[in-house]
């Protein structure tokens, strides 16, 4: 059965920076464009932080009528790789977004970027050092001490022009010389003490491949690949708040010399942090090539990978990302924000079905041998236009292992010796016996059901508890995975640990041998459910064993809806 639709309202956002956008439009800035982007390096899987950038760079184009480029900002070869590139095409689409023919590479401009440089050789604002890194370090100064210039920072403009012409050429090797841009040694901002333009790498680039040996930094393809695009405005997180100086320098530097298409503005944002949660691409590599996950999508990380696979919706996303805002103070959100989010989505949309996690054999004694009834199953309450299917029922059930108890303490409304309780949507069942191992373990319940019970009769009768179950001959065995939080730290290396340290070692439970009821087994891939009094699970997307796999989404019990409540929120 397709999947209805999400019925998340697309809340329109209000944030500091619409509030921008709307001002410039207004008074005819930019030339009444609005162009955006979403720069990722492709140097990692994108994750739940990028998607904040995402939702909020597309969000503001379609808002204003504009667009938004995906632009890859694959400056630095020896980290990128193309299995990142597809990934991220992949991922900015199942959000929901569609830069159309908007597709561009930094790398493209690569060219252009080199001859701009010469350019500012040549009118006296770029030069090459030959310092060492470190010594550049120690003449770069502090925050309380000012720098002090290179003893190259003054040779001749012919003199740069042919050293940097030979770096190019491949005549040195890696760190011999960089370029900097000839800016103020003395500056409050250490940024604009003489930045480094470009390095000598003698590397190969997973598109240009061997074509270049020298690669500029961010700081000097950013703006620029930014005002050939002809990008209005730049969203950027508030780390580069401290860079938009030189952010402007570059892009004024070069305005002159052709080829921009705007004047772009950078605009700083607060990054989402998400509690028990890291977005560090370095942390998160690690964790993949240690193996301590899966994969990028291993659905316990916070990729959007991770989060697909896991069996999040996009719709709950980018709702997420809504509700979280925009703004210019750094804070960090609780992850329990995230869960409600997609368990909301889910409630309004998820088809419900049986499944039974850890199975106890149940023989109804007074129910024919051989007979199979069809009882009556609701697809979702939330949505009558769900409909209901026939759910079969026979002699030989299986119910959760953790609904019963033998010596059970007061208020335990399931199963124990003697005691009723409701099979979801059939009858009232009672223990009669209990068959048990060895060690005193249940592993078989001998029950009687109360025949003149079925659920929507009439002169059904009322006990308290409600137990689901499956029909042993008609279940099907599936694995299923239950993830917990991958860290059991709320804030993952602080005090300056390593974050891989504070890994929950309970965040993956594997569960074989669960039965599923029949409906289940035909699930395809990516599809969702909710396996009742369970949760919300997802058919897993890569899976390639017989029998079918589940990824727990989310539990059902919402800790959000809790603390919102106690807040009055
Ligand atoms: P790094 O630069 O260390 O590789 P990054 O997370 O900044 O990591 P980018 O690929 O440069 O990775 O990010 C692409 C865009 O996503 C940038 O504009 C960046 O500001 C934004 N972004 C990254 N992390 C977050 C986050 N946690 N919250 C919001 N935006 C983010
Ligand atoms: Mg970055």
């Amino acid at each position: 059965m397709p999947e209805p639709p999400s019925t998340v309202e697309p809340t329109r956002p209000q944030d500091f920076i619409r509030e921008i956008v709307a001002e410039d439009l207004k008074e005819g800035r930019h030339g009444r464009r609005v162009n955006t982007r979403f720069p990722p390096e492709p140097n990692g899987y994108l994750h739940i932080g990028h998607a904040k950038s995402i939702c909020l760079n597309f969000g503001v184009a379609e808002e204003f009528g504009g667009h938004c480029n995906l632009r890859f900002d694959d400056t630095n070869p020896t980290k990128e790789d193309v299995e990142y590139v597809d990934s991220i095409q992949e991922d900015v689409r199942w959000l929901g977004f569609d830069w159309t023919d908007r597709l561009f590479y930094a790398s493209d401009y690569f060219e252009q970027m080199y001859q701009y440089a010469e350019r500012l050789i040549v009118e006296g604002k770029a030069y090459v050092d030959s310092l060492t890194a470190d010594q550049i370090r120690e003449y770069r100064g502090s925050l309380t001490a000012p720098g002090r210039n290179s003893p190259h920072r003054d040779r001749p403009v012919e003199e740069s022009l042919a050293l940097f012409r030979q770096m190019r050429a491949g005549t040195f090797p890696d760190g011999a010389h960089v370029l900097r841009a000839k800016i103020d040694m003395a500056s409050p901002n250490i940024n604009m003490r003489d930045p480094t333009l470009y390095r000598i790498r003698h590397a190969t680039h997973h598109r240009t491949h061997d074509a270049w040996c020298i690669y500029p930094t961010y700081d000097y393809a950013h703006p620029i690949s930014d005002a050939m695009e002809g990008i209005t405005h730049s969203l950027c997180t508030l780390e580069f708040e401290d860079h938009r100086p030189l952010y402007d320098w570059v892009v004024d530097s070069l305005s002159a010399a052709g080829g921009f298409h705007s004047r772009p503005q950078q605009i700083e944002f607060a990054r989402l942090n998400l509690n028990y949660t890291i977005m560090s691409k370095r942390k998160l590599l690690a964790l993949v090539e240690q193996e301590l996950v899966r994969g990028w999508d291993d659905p316990r990380m916070p990729t959007i990978a991770g989060l697909r696979r896991r069996g999040y919706t996009p719709e709950a996303v980018r709702d997420f990302c809504t509700r979280i805002g925009v703004a210019k103070k750094e804070n960090v959100v609780d992850v329990a924000l995230l869960e409600h989010t997609v368990r909301e989505d889910l409630n309004r949309r998820a088809q419900r079905g049986l499944a039974v996690l850890r199975p106890l054999r149940v023989e109804i004694e007074n129910y024919p041998e051989g007979q199979v009834e069809y009882v009556e199953a609701v697809n979702n309450p939330e949505d009558p236009s769900a409909g209901s299917r026939k759910v079969p029922f026979s002699r030989v059930i299986y119910i959760e292992a953790d609904d019963f108890m033998k010596e059970p303490p007061k208020k335990f409304f399931r199963l124990s010796p003697g005691s009723e309780v409701r099979l979801r949507y059939a009858y009232i069942l009672k223990c009669e016996r209990v068959i048990t191992d060895g060690a005193g373990t249940p592993i078989e319940l001998k029950c009687t059901i109360d025949t003149e019970s079925l659920a929507g009769a009439t002169a059904s009768r009322r006990v308290k508890g409600t137990i689901h179950w499956v029909s042993a001959a008609h279940a099907v065995d599936a694995e299923v995975r239950l993830y917990d939080r991958l860290f059991r730290s709320e804030d993952p290396g602080d005090g300056g640990r390593d974050p891989l340290t504070d890994l929950n070692p309970d965040s993956l439970t594997v569960l074989t041998g669960c039965k599923l009821e029949s409906m289940l087994a035909g699930a395809s891939a990516g599809s969702r459910f909710q396996f009742e009094r369970q949760g919300y699970f997802c058919a897993d997307l890569n899976s390639s064993a017989s029998a079918p796999v589940f990824n727990r989404t989310v539990t059902l019990k919402d800790s959000w809806a809790k603390i919102s409540a106690k807040a009055g929120k």
